[in-house]
């Protein structure tokens, strides 16, 4: 068995890309694994909400956890800041990342460039609360989504940095992990090649969508006017209406829809209407659940109490022993 951790950043409700990228994979790994699934409320202090939105977009992404499958008997299902030992070990963590390595991250060079007016260190710092995160729980496995692929790839320099350091396999080097061959990532409905809410929140379906609502989106996602040439090649928002109908088609719907394209008979509204209607019969039953859940505040924070008295066990246990490794011992 090994230890897998993973989270989401509470920005209200989750989209097809963190499930697909993620939580399908959380839902699978939970019966096989000791798994930590957390809230990064930390992490979504970067973009400043307001405390009730805070709390608003924790309890969503909960609800979203649950309705999608998260057992909390199974998996450890906590809130980030209900383990401030996180905050010490990314204190620590932090020592040690250089200001270079840091700067060249691709996403917070994408945020220096779509946020000129907030560029706040935690934005610098996020592969380095992420590696606590993660490394807290020593852990061997994390569900991502393609994005995901170079932070972890700097946790794991940050986990050997500290190794070297102290001349100890404390940490392991946790690796991506996706049950498919490949990390997934789920285009986005704006021509995007990535879903997310933060560049576009049109450009998203969630699970929590009524069918109106997907109707509306996927009617209106970027398409052009269709091929001139046989078997041309797709572009990007083309590719992405397919990539889109692939996750949620049947693979006799998709061929029927690759043929008219490479015979350049397609048309796009239709492709859409049958978009629509497979995703909001892939919806339904999550959206039900999360109406469900989302009024039993009770049964919300038990969840979340018990998440944390579990995850606080294994977070302590890390850092008094890395307290030690450092050299912060008794006199
Ligand atoms: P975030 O929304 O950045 O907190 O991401 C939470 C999880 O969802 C991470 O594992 C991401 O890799 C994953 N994710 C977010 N957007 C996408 C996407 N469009 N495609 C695949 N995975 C995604």
């Amino acid at each position: 068995m090994k230890t897998v951790v993973s989270g989401i950043r509470p920005t209200g409700n989750i989209h097809l890309g963190n499930y697909f990228g993620a939580i399908v994979n959380f839902v699978k790994m939970q019966h096989e694994h000791q798994c930590y699934f957390f809230i990064a409320d930390y992490h979504s202090l970067t973009t400043h909400p307001t405390p009730a939105d805070l709390n608003d977009n924790v309890r969503k992404v909960l609800v979203n956890y649950l309705a999608a499958g998260l057992d909390p008997e199974k998996s450890i299902l906590y809130r980030q800041s209900d383990l401030p030992e996180t905050a010490e070990l990314y204190l620590f963590l932090n020592m040690n990342a250089y200001i270079g390595e840091l700067q060249r991250v691709a996403s917070f060079k994408d945020k220096i460039r779509t946020q000129p007016n907030n560029v706040n260190a935690g934005l610098l710092t996020y592969p380095t609360l992420m590696a606590a995160d993660i490394i807290i729980h020593k852990a061997h496995m994390v569900p991502v989504g393609k994005d995901q692929e170079q932070h972890l790839e700097m946790t794991r320099n940050f986990a050997t940095r500290f190794n070297n350091m102290y001349q100890t396999p404390y940490f392991p080097e946790p690796i991506a992990f996706s049950f498919g061959e490949q990390l997934v990532k789920v285009p986005g409905l704006d021509g995007s090649t990535k879903m997310s809410k933060s560049e576009n929140e049109n450009s998203c379906i969630y699970l929590s969508d009524e069918a109106s609502a997907i109707r509306k989106k996927i009617m209106r996602a970027v398409s052009d006017s269709g091929p001139t040439e046989p078997n041309q090649e797709k572009p990007i928002p083309i590719q992405n209406l397919f990539s889109l109908m692939k996750i949620v088609s049947k693979e006799e719907t998709l061929q029927f829809f690759n043929e008219q394209y490479n015979e350049c008979k397609i048309r796009y509204g239709d492709m859409k209407k049958q978009i629509a209607e497979d995703m909001i019969v892939f919806c339904a039953p999550f959206r039900e659940r999360i109406l469900e859940l989302e009024s039993d505040t009770a049964y919300l924070q038990k969840v979340l109490d018990m998440g944390a008295e579990k995850a606080r066990i294994s977070a302590a246990q890390t850092l008094k022993e890395v307290r030690e490794i450092i050299g912060f011992r008794k006199l």
